[in-house]
């Protein structure tokens, strides 16, 4: 996932070039680090044009010769490096240098409006950026488009590119996400069926936030047909709408019942059936959340075909169930008091995926789901649980090692959500705290104490994880 967004823009002075690249690393040995840049420069031009993001940096190298103009904020230096189908060596802060695209709607759900306060600034970002959804697959509505953004993307063929679609009834898609008719450059761009078409060379993942009384029954019925007949849409997830206890004059929106996630399901995998039978792909797949809210076993792994929607929570539980599990000893060495803590959703699945462990002598063992006291009990998901969460439902001392969900982390990082650290929980506990592991092997081998976690979250909570983990946006 993108590290936050750090654009340096410039003032309206002529001179001044609009933005420029702040570079983090210089390669040792590199063209660029040669020619005396380092970390802390700003990559001005290449080839005579400003560079608004990586995209069109790599796309001015991709033409073999390539001169670039960098220049040091702090002393004023400046170099050129001239290169010719050669890497410059230069690691950007970030990927986007003009600005992050914002969205230009208010939709009825979204995740942003309903979070509460005291969290990072970057967590509030209404983030709605193509390329970073060609980048890191992060979803975008598609409604802030320009001319000029529809030609870049199929001139530069940046696919796939991830859509949320929520609906294919255009009217209905108006009425849900209340677009600013002021923010809309093209209002050409706020008809999917539209988008979608004109996107035709450009394969997309779409998704469908489904909220209750709105876009579910027969709108989805509809919604999934209409995706199915489109050529260049590959799949469509169908995730529940996510809610938080901080909702303050927001139009009225509730979770899905165990009915209806029930319904949806039924109505969803008898389209599976059919598109298997007529298309070679079920084509439409189901987050996870919806079979653990209707308490339906989940789908084996082969219904997930390549889980090709990982991210957006669809198989993420069955993908952690998968790996092989490895021999258990009789007993322990050493008595230890384990705690695996893990959101409320997932918690029962844990505790049955855990029961293996039980009969290992010299082990105690707790799954504790806690209640997400940040955004409202109303929040299940562990992706969503912050430090304070864990410091309020884990006492110092009452285990030995203390595991946490990888989806609590930030990306690469050993933070969570409200910048709280593993180490400020290991003092505040006075316990080893770690990541349990990205699947049920690495988490086993945690708990045995044989190492365990051997890779960080493939998932952490930028902006985009976070509607991701609440399956919105
Ligand atoms: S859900 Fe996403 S697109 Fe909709 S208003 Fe919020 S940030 Fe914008």
């Amino acid at each position: 996932m993108p590290p936050a967004a750090r654009t340096t823009h410039r003032p309206s002075d002529p001179a001044e070039p609009p933005f420029v690249a702040p570079v983090r690393e210089v390669a040792p040995g590199s063209p660029a680090a040669l020619a005396g840049i380092a970390a802390g420069w700003e990559l001005v031009r290449i080839n005579g044009q400003w560079v608004p993001d990586v995209l069109a940096y790599r796309r001015e190298l991709e033409r073999g010769r390539a001169v670039l103009e960098a220049r040091d904020p702090a002393s004023g230096a400046t170099a050129v490096v001239d290169v010719d189908w050669e890497d410059p060596g230069l690691e950007f802060e970030d990927v986007i240098f003009d600005g992050l695209r914002l969205c230009a709607n208010k939709c009825e759900f979204c995740y942003v409006h309903q979070m509460p306060k005291g969290f990072r600034k970057s967590l509030y970002t209404m983030d709605d950026d193509y390329r970073t959804s060609f980048l890191y697959g992060s979803f975008v509505t598609l409604t802030n488009l320009t001319e000029e953004d529809v030609a870049r993307i199929l001139d530069e063929h940046l696919s796939p590119l991830y859509v949320s679609v929520h609906t294919a009834d255009e009217q209905l898609r108006a009425d849900m996400m209340k677009w600013w008719r002021l923010k809309v450059k093209d209002p050409a761009a706020t008809s999917i069926r539209g988008m979608i078409e004109r996107l035709e060379p450009i394969d997309l993942f779409t998704q469908v936030v489904a909220v209750p009384g709105r876009n579910d029954g027969a709108a989805l019925d509809a919604t999934l047909e209409y995706l199915a007949s489109r050529p260049n849409v590959q799949a469509v997830a169908v995730v529940p709408v996510g809610l938080t206890d901080h909702r303050r004059n927001l139009p009225d929106v509730r979770t899905l019942t165990a009915a209806e996630a029930e319904d949806l399901i039924v109505r969803v995998e008898a389209f599976q059936r059919r598109m298997l039978r007529e298309k070679g792909t079920r084509f439409a797949f189901l987050s996870d959340e919806l079979y653990l809210v209707a308490g339906r076993p989940l789908p084996a792994a082969e219904a997930y075909e390549g889980f090709v929607m990982l991210e957006n929570g669809v198989g993420m539980v069955r993908d952690f169930l998968e790996a092989p599990l490895p021999a258990l000893p009789e007993r322990l060495d050493a008595p230890r008091r384990v705690l695996l803590a893990t959101g409320r959703l997932f918690g029962p699945v844990l505790e049955r995926a855990v029961a293996p462990l039980r009969a290992v002598a010299g082990l105690e063992l707790e799954v504790r789901p806690l209640t997400n006291k940040s955004f409202g009990a109303v929040t299940t998901v562990a992706g969503l649980l912050a430090g304070r969460d864990v410091l309020t439902q884990v006492a110092p001392g009452e285990a030995d090692l203390l595991l946490l969900s990888p989806s609590m982390l930030k990306y690469g990082t050993e933070t969570l959500l409200d910048d709280r650290t593993l180490d400020d929980l290991r003092r505040d506990l006075g316990t080893r705290v770690e990541v349990g592991g990205t699947n049920l092997a690495e988490l086993f081998a945690s708990v045995l104490g044989a190492g365990g976690a051997t890779a960080r979250p493939q998932f952490g909570f930028s902006t985009h994880a976070v509607k991701e983990a609440s399956g919105q946006h």
